[in-house]
């Protein structure tokens, strides 16, 4: 039998059952991601299987560098095939890691190949893959259609043009992209070079001189709007922890006004100024029903040295360790005492967190929207197998497992789309493994349904984006 099998991950019947019968099916709503628009808007083809497998991917080089392999096939100046090599020979070395299951999962789903990748296979998986690319029908929006990815969202700086989710639109390409509002530089008032460029960029896309801090939250509220108008239902922050240090309109106006000036903030008046700004941000995405996401406990860009030499994002961030569940409720409370809390999201990076977390989440429901607060999807280190099956557990222990709104790919590259499928497998064989334990009914329509929902309908409802009608799909 071949590795990646039709009953890959299903140890049970009902999980077979469940996964085939109920979740295969289900159509794509990958909320979270940070794909180029201009890669779908443009349809980009993909020279070779480097470009569309390899390049970006920092999951890859640090496996790489770990099995021992030089900088110059990770992020150097070795040949795409070379890299591409290198990677082939890492790959049997990835044993029980993720990108062993995610990798070929993903050979075999955008080019049916179906045995395993080593320094052996790599020239043949190298020609196979590269002629199906050339053949023209793994285009950036062809994969989409083929996935039968519904709508999907990027993540956006608030001065970006969005022209090309617009255009977008008008081409009618058989799924809806979105924008995702995800202010980053908004908080950098201990860095003013970098704070004062981007202001800016903010002045001139919004159309408003930014003088003080009351022009600079209209113009953020403009380009919030100017979102919503493109169709943008969700903003976004990734933060180490959440900001809930009290701040006044005037300390927040002073250390606007000091950073305009050139005089960084201190430690301190960074984290009252970002706090103040959350509220304001919280405060937009209620009055429009937008969904707020979270993402948590990141320690970013540990090694300097690799840092100046790479660049960011380069693969050397880790799992943070502050204490969250306070600052996270704090920052909720505040929202909700002034009727200001938006539908949440938040995504944990620190297992350990979990609970604290999923029960957090738990204590902010309010009974007008099921599952207002959402403990996401396992994220970044812990999107894969085991860290999806605690994800599930701890929500399903401490709150409801049945309105959870399912999986996001939150990735770079338009070659993890079975991310879905291999959260739906592990979702059912959790599911499948419970019912033939007996702690579980045998009651297929009442499982079945489930799945159903968190494999798609709940995040249709949840979100409330528009979605392209079935029809105009035009291939799958
Ligand atoms: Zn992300």
């Amino acid at each position: 039998m071949n590795f990646i099998h039709e009953d890959f991950l299903l140890h049970s019947k009902t999980a077979r059952r469940l996964y085939h019968d109920y979740a295969a099916s289900q159509p794509i709503l990958d909320y979270h991601s940070h794909l180029s628009p201009a890669d779908i808007a443009t349809d980009r083809r993909f020279r070779n299987l480097f470009e569309i497998w390899l390049e970006g991917d920092h999951y890859k080089w640090r496996a790489m560098r770990a099995n021992g392999i030089s900088e110059r096939f990770c992020k150097g100046k070795a040949t795409p095939r070379e890299k591409f090599v290198a990677w082939a020979r890492t790959v049997p070395f990835t044993l029980r890691n993720p990108l062993y299951h995610w990798s070929h999962l993903e050979l075999k789903r955008y080019f049916g190949i179906d045995g395993l990748l080593d320094e052996h296979s790599a020239s043949s998986v190298w020609n196979q893959a590269n002629a199906f690319l050339s053949s023209g029908n793994l285009t950036a929006r062809s994969i989409l259609r083929k996935f039968n990815v519904r709508a999907l969202c990027t993540s956006d700086d608030p001065c970006d043009h969005l022209r090309h989710h617009r255009s977008l639109v008008a081409s009618k390409p058989g799924f809806r992209v979105y924008p995702t509002f995800r202010p980053d530089r908004a908080f950098l008032v201990n860095d003013p070079a970098n704070f004062n460029a981007w202001i800016r960029q903010l002045g001139e896309a919004s159309n408003i001189e930014i003088s003080s801090l009351r022009n600079f939250l209209d113009a953020l509220k403009q380009r919030h709007d100017f979102f919503h108008a493109t169709g943008g239902r969700l903003s976004d922050h990734g933060l180490e922890r959440c900001h809930a240090t009290p701040c006044t309109e005037r300390r927040a106006a002073a250390i606007f006004r000091n950073s305009r000036s050139g005089k960084a903030a201190t430690n301190q008046e960074q984290e009252q100024f970002a706090s103040y700004l959350m509220l304001f941000f919280g405060r937009l995405d209620a009055e429009r029903g937008w969904t707020k996401q979270l993402h948590l406990g990141a320690l970013r860009e540990v090694n300097t040295r690799r840092l100046r030499e790479l660049g960011p994002d380069a693969g050397f961030d880790s799992t943070g360790d502050w204490t969250q569940a306070k600052a996270f409720c704090m920052y909720l409370d505040c929202l909700e005492r002034e009727l200001a809390l938006p539908k949440t999201i938040v995504y944990n990076l620190n297992p350990a967190d979990n609970y604290a977390f999923a029960t957090a989440v738990g204590s902010f429901q309010d009974g007008s929207i099921a599952g207002k607060i959402q403990f996401g999807s396992g994220w970044w280190f812990l999107d894969q197998k085991e860290g999806i099956e605690w994800q599930i557990n701890a929500l399903s222990s401490t709150g409801l497992l049945s309105r959870f709104i399912g999986m996001v790919t939150d990735s770079r590259s338009f070659m993890s789309f079975p991310r879905h499928e291999y959260f739906r497998r592990i979702l059912c064989d959790l599911l499948g493994h419970d019912v033939e334990n007996g702690d579980l009914p045998n009651d297929e329509q009442l499982l079945g349904g489930m799945v159903r929902d968190i494999c798609f309908e709940n995040a249709r409802q949840y979100l409330g984006l528009e979605l392209a009608p079935v029809s105009e799909k035009r291939e799958r």
